[in-house]
């Protein structure tokens, strides 16, 4: 006999363990749900660094307001809260241009502009609440080797297992170069950015006082995000640097005293001097969309459906607009009595996320060719766009609106 549930999730990266808390959640409890990771997931741990897993690595990520209200209604924010450093103010600029900006939560009356936290420890706090509700059945580690679409569901096949598990639903949350979008003969539109991020926590001299600082190099933006300082006070920053492959790659294997000087040379002396790097890792950049998210019996979530530039800090934030929907959407149709896996429940969830999806995957896309290109007029337009933001105030504020992930989503920004 398969075994059977009314939905599978495959992959417990960032987005499929979010999903696996949403739906958990929203659902109904007889509606059963199994997750599905490759990795094991680590065992939370009390107070030290967790164990490695591929998909909560060492990159941090910058979380919007509108995330922040999706792990409230999660339960899980109390939890995460201890982890996170509010974006208090972005200063935007533009490497030896004049034009930059500054962005301050009180200016708009938002209690902060985003949340800064270490995937690792965002990690942590997912896995230790999905863990403790027992919610969801989990098979980890354990890989879907394929899909089959069937009367009414899906059928997997897991490695090593010889009996099928069959679905009402799956959803495909198996990353960016998603192996089962492509079993299921679901195409993928790619388009790389011949550019890749350079990802390190560095520690500076002076204090960040909770600002996230963007700037835009003629090599590609560099980002450096506020972290909550170590326990001995160290004040720590997130970096991620976009860089042409062979400049990343140096840097990311040349000596630690280099890599700060070409660092400092191009951030500046903002947060004072640039004192340690930690471990370095490269990301090739690309956007990658799946031409079909939604099927009978199938939708496909997070980087399988799209993977953006990480310029502006909207993949995940986007992602779990997405989980949101998903769950609200699924609530209602089982509360009518449908199937989880009905095309026409999924087609509404599609409907209600496209302008969200586009606006966002826009916006990701054409913030790091504006900044980058090295017409003088094109340069002279942005300086007026960063000078623009600080004249008027309407622009500023849908600028903010939009990097917290609520113009788009209809949230609401106070309290
Ligand atoms: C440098 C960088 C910085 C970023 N910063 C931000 C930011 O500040 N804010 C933001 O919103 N976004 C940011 N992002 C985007 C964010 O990282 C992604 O949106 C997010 O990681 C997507 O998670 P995912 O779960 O969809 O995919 P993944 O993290 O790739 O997870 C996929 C999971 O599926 C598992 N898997 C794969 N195949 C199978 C299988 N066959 N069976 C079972 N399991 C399987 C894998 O083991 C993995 O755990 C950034 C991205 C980069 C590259």
């Amino acid at each position: 006999m398969p075994e059977s549930y009314d939905i599978v999730i495959a992959g417990g990266g960032m987005v499929g363990v979010s999903l696996a808390l949403q739906l958990g959640a929203v659902l109904p409890a007889e509606t059963s749900i199994l997750l599905v990771e490759g990795f094991p997931l680590p065992a939370p741990t009390a107070g030290q660094a967790p164990a490695y897993h591929p998909a909560f690595d060492a990159r941090s990520t910058a979380l919007s307001y509108s995330s922040r209200l999706v792990y409230e209604q999660m339960g899980v924010w109390d939890d995460l809260a201890q982890w996170v450093c509010a974006i208090e103010s972005i200063h935007v600029s533009s490497r030896g241009r004049f034009g930059s900006t500054l962005l301050h939560a009180g200016d708009h009356r938002w209690p902060a502009l985003g949340y800064v936290v270490e995937n690792a420890w965002l990690g942590n706090a997912l896995i230790h609440a999905l863990r403790q509700r027992d919610r969801v059945a989990l098979r980890c580690p354990a890989k879907v080797v394929s899909a089959t679409p069937l009367n009414g569901g899906v059928s997997l096949q897991l490695e090593g297992d010889t009996a099928a598990v069959t679905a009402g639903l799956l959803l495909v949350a198996d990353g960016a170069a998603s192996g089962l979008r492509d079993c299921l003969g679901v195409a993928v539109n790619e388009k790389p950015y011949q550019q890749h991020a350079l990802v390190a926590n560095i520690a500076f001299a002076q204090p960040h006082r909770g600002c996230a600082y963007e700037r835009f190099t003629d090599e590609g933006p560099l980002a450096i995000l506020p972290l909550l300082p170590t326990r001995d006070g160290e004040q720590r920053g997130a970096l991620v640097w976009t860089l042409p492959p062979e400049r990343a790659q140096h840097l990311r294997d040349c000596p630690p005293p280099e890599f700060l000087h070409s660092l400092q040379q191009r951030f500046g002396y903002r947060l004072g001097r640039l004192l340690r790097v930690g471990e370095r890792h490269e990301y090739p950049l690309a956007l990658v969309q799946s031409s079909e998210q939604v099927r009978q019996g199938i939708v496909v979530m997070g980087n399988a459906a799209h993977a953006l530039h990480p310029v502006a800090g909207q993949g995940f934030n986007l992602a779990l607009r997405d989980v949101a929907e998903l769950g609200r959407v699924l609530r209602e149709g089982l509360e009518a009595g449908r199937q989880p896996g009905e095309l026409a429940l999924l087609q509404r969830y599609q409907r209600r996320q496209h302008a969200d999806q586009q606006r966002t995957i826009a916006f990701s896309d054409r913030v790091p060719s504006l900044f980058m290109h090295a017409d003088p007029l094109l340069g002279m337009g942005r300086d007026l766009a960063l000078a623009g933001l600080d004249v008027l105030p309407g622009l500023k504020r849908e600028f903010v609106r939009h990097a917290a992930g609520v113009a788009v989503s209809g949230g609401q920004a106070s309290g």
